[in-house]
């Protein structure tokens, strides 16, 4: 399949217009007119998943995390930008990909890390459109402590050092819960206004946590995001007969290790 007809699809999943406005989500490096027979996907381009893209012998990288959002004055090999371009282009391998795009759609971020929690009734937390939109609520069946959904967390993500935080009591009771997939500080107040007893998001910093009108979940930003690569990827996979779509398992959370944990 041609590189040109694999973005169509990638449009079509995750239309660019839903990117937020500071975004660069889309093509990094490649040509529209490259065969693609092999792709994976990540939340992060880093070296490690380039090799890993190199040893699976893909010539397209799927990225959720755009390579090149801020501006950029040189792609010299020691800096770590060109240096992750340089390894890209000349193991002719197309870099694309799709952010705050994919975090808003049916299925995207946000929703897959809601439906695998085991969330039902979910809805977009703020609202784009009927169906997309950043975060989502949802409910579950029964009330239960927060611990009990910790634990359910610590199950579903992928373990980084990180861990996962939370700033109220294991006791404290909840059911309707709030999250967004990655640094969603910014949409506490709107799962508050909407009747969250908890909101999970990621990078949470120390006045937004201590100041919350609810009780707030940290979890690893990778972590939370990795969950909606295999649903991307057999979306594409369905759609793109003939190009093979794999997973890459390198986690990407920058967290190497916790020494207070062990305490
Ligand atoms: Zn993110």
């Amino acid at each position: 399949m041609l590189l040109s007809e694999i973005v169509a699809v990638c449009e079509s999943l995750w239309p660019a217009a839903g990117a937020e406005e500071w975004d660069a989500p889309g093509l990094v490096t490649g040509s529209n007119n490259h065969a693609i027979s092999r792709a994976v996907l990540a939340v992060d381009v880093t070296e490690a998943v380039i090799d890993q893209a190199i040893a699976r012998g893909a010539n397209l990288l799927i990225a959720h995390h755009p390579l090149l959002l801020k501006g950029v004055n040189t792609i010299a090999e020691d800096g770590s930008k060109g240096s992750l371009l340089a390894k890209a282009l000349r193991a002719n391998i197309a870099i694309f990909s799709a952010h705050t795009n994919a975090d808003i759609v049916v299925d995207g971020v946000s929703d897959i890390f809601a439906k695998r929690l085991g969330l039902t009734n979910i809805r977009p937390l703020v609202p784009t459109s009927q169906i997309t939109g950043h975060g989502r609520i949802g409910e579950f069946g029964e009330q239960m402590p927060l611990s009990d959904l910790v634990d359910r967390l610590s199950r579903l993500l992928p373990s980084t050092h990180r861990g996962i935080l939370a700033s109220a009591a294991p006791t404290t009771p909840v059911r309707t819960v709030a999250l967004c997939g990655g640094a969603g500080d910014s949409f506490i107040h709107d799962a508050f206004a909407a009747g969250a007893d908890v909101y999970i998001t990621s990078d949470l910093r120390h006045h937004v946590t201590q100041e919350a009108p609810l009780p707030l979940v940290d979890v690893s930003h990778w972590a939370s995001e990795s969950l909606w690569l295999e649903t991307a990827s057999s979306q594409l996979a369905r759609i793109c007969s003939g190009v093979e779509f794999s997973v890459s398992d390198i986690v990407t959370d920058p967290w190497v290790f916790n020494q207070g944990r062990t305490k």
